[in-house]
């Protein structure tokens, strides 16, 4: 067998790299020479950022955000409106949300949407946890802000049917007609923020 590379060290960081999304081998040979010419601290550095990020940060036992601590910092905020919930598919929505300056309430995330075709059945998320969070009984809304996807919008009906029992609290969407099909993380901030505060009655959704 030929060998690819002449040493078995390039190699190995080569396939680890190429392992990341949208790195081929080719991009990932490119890295890793580059990290090879550089200072001999920025290869350390980045291998001992990779391996703290990895180690240090968990997920948030309220709103399975990223976290290094157990209850991550904007659920332990008490400045922040905790009976306002806003459930989104993953962390870098948390990002978005939070870049728009619009909410001051707190977060759920799912960590991903209903998608059969994926294997993603409503178990392999929060749901159960967001459903617990509300029966403790101090939530007054719950805010669907999934992608406007089939897959966002299944899962929302999902949530919707389950929080359904619990009839005090209040369920909203984020506003319609912007950015329809999209992904909420490509939305600017200015849209999602307004999408945010005109925010609608999800039952107003599913009459008609
Ligand atoms: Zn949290």
């Amino acid at each position: 067998m030929q060998q690819e590379f002449a040493s078995t060290l390039l190699e190995g960081a080569v396939t680890e790299l190429s392992r990341l999304p949208g790195i081929g081998r080719k991009t990932a040979l490119r890295l890793a020479l580059h990290i090879l010419r550089c200072d001999e601290g920025v290869g350390v550095s980045l291998g001992e950022a990779i391996i703290k990020m990895r180690q240090g940060i968990r997920y948030c036992t309220l709103c399975h955000n990223i976290s290094e601590t157990e209850i991550c910092p904007l659920c332990a905020d008490m400045r922040r409106d905790h009976s306002t919930v806003c459930v989104v598919e993953n962390v870098k929505d948390v990002m978005s949300i939070e870049n728009t300056g619009q909410f001051k309430g707190v977060y759920h995330v799912l960590g991903g949407v209903i998608s059969p075709m994926d294997g993603i059945g409503p178990d392999s998320l929060t749901i159960d946890s967001l459903v617990e969070r509300v029966a403790a009984g101090e939530v007054s809304e719950v805010i669907l802000a999934l992608g406007a996807t089939m897959e966002g919008e299944t899962t929302n009906f999902y949530i919707y049917r389950k929080l359904a029992p619990y009839s005090k609290v209040k369920i909203t969407q984020l506003a319609r007609g912007v950015a329809v099909g999209n992904e909420i993380e490509y939305t600017d901030e200015v849209t999602l923020g307004r999408s945010l505060l005109n925010r609608t009655l999800f039952s107003d959704s599913i009459h008609h």
